[in-house]
């Protein structure tokens, strides 16, 4: 399959290259677009046949559901229904943007799309380029990250190419996305609403809106998102996360490793190492350069034929609890 890149206005979306891309959602085919989180890969949410093309397309297991985007309260009632007042609270203060509801799904929906499950997550993304294309197929888009499964989510048009260039039909390259972390997951199918997945919407934010909210860490709350059960955000190189390491213990960590292999490294602190199989990349100490760099590092360190990723970890509060909390996910070795 050939795989058509089209550079298209963040800003003011080129109108024949949203009809473009809307027409091969409506035929049933997959189509990456950017969101203010990551890149997304999208297909008609209420086609069965098109759903499964993602799964293939990124080698995702069949029981990880997909994240439903909308760009209207029309379209989120087509696959959403009993919709609780907090629910409503929520997307009234936090809609478009990065906050997925697990809600009650409708019939129609095409069932891959959740896994067996009997709800959908819903979002609304806060990108005039995916809201644009939304607009033109008039149909919720499922759209899981655009990576290969199991990968470093994608924060440019070039990450999904690299993992799916001849399995889509296009990628709309609006530029690097502004967040770069996924979205939010809050179930708010019960009284007290239970966060799935931690991201940019911290879990202070929510409270503010809704009171108490629960933190999902007990196993039968993994299993009701799934996609939290398996190694995730990973790259090739194995990942070595130093949580809150002294200066001194990350400089030793990385030239210890040194004498076998080549080292990558990213960290908030600068550290030199003279020796030309070292490569470090350094990020401002905060939470939102994390979130939107991380991926990109990992990947750029990838590319650099780098064994070993050591990676200094941030102050898990706030925004910093869901950097932390894919780095976890992405590491083969964690110090405390
Ligand atoms: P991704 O689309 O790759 O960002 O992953 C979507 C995330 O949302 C995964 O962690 C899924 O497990 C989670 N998710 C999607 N649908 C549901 C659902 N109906 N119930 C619970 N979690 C869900
Ligand atoms: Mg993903």
């Amino acid at each position: 399959m050939k795989t058509t890149l089209l550079q298209i206005n963040a800003e003011q979306p080129q109108a024949d290259f949203i009809a473009q891309a809307a027409a091969i959602i409506r035929r049933g085919g997959l189509v990456a677009f950017p969101t203010e989180t990551v890149y997304g890969l999208g297909a008609d949410a209420m086609n069965e046949a098109a759903v499964q093309k993602i799964f293939q397309a990124k080698g995702r297991p069949s029981d990880n559901p997909l994240i439903v985007h909308v760009s209207s309260q029309a379209m989120l009632h087509r696959v959403a229904k009993e919709i609780s007042a907090k629910a409503e609270a929520l997307m009234e203060k936090f809609w478009p943007g990065p906050l997925t509801l697990v809600l009650q799904r409708r019939e129609a929906v095409a069932p891959t799309v959740s896994a067996g499950l009997h709800t959908v997550a819903v979002r609304m993304p806060h990108h005039k380029i995916a809201l644009a294309l939304l607009e033109q197929a008039a149909t919720p888009i499922a759209a899981p990250s655009a990576n290969t499964s199991s990968r470093p989510s994608p924060t440019t048009a070039a990450h999904v190419l690299e993992d799916l260039h001849g399995r889509i039909e296009m990628i709309l390259d609006g530029g690097p996305t502004n967040i770069g972390i996924e979205s939010t997951v809050l179930d708010v199918t019960g009284d007290v609403p239970v966060m799935l997945r931690p991201g940019w919407v911290t879990p202070e934010l929510l409270a503010e809106i809704v009171g108490d909210v629960q933190q999902a860490m007990a196993i039968d709350e993994l299993k009701r998102s799934p996609g939290t059960r398996y190694r995730h955000y990973s790259p090739r190189a194995r990942v070595v996360l130093l949580e809150n390491a002294a200066p001194e213990l990350l400089q030793q960590t990385c030239v210890e490793l040194l004498k076998n292999e080549r080292v990558g490294l990213i960290s908030k602190t600068p550290v030199f190492i003279d020796d030309f199989r070292f490569t470090a990349i350094l990020l401002a100490d905060s939470a939102a350069d994390y979130a939107r760099r991380i991926y990109s590092a990992m990947r750029e360190l990838d590319e650099n034929q780098a064994a070993v990723i050591v990676i200094e970890g941030i102050n898990a509060t706030g925004v910093g609890a869901a950097v932390m909390d894919r780095l976890r996910r992405a590491a083969s070795t964690i110090h405390s």
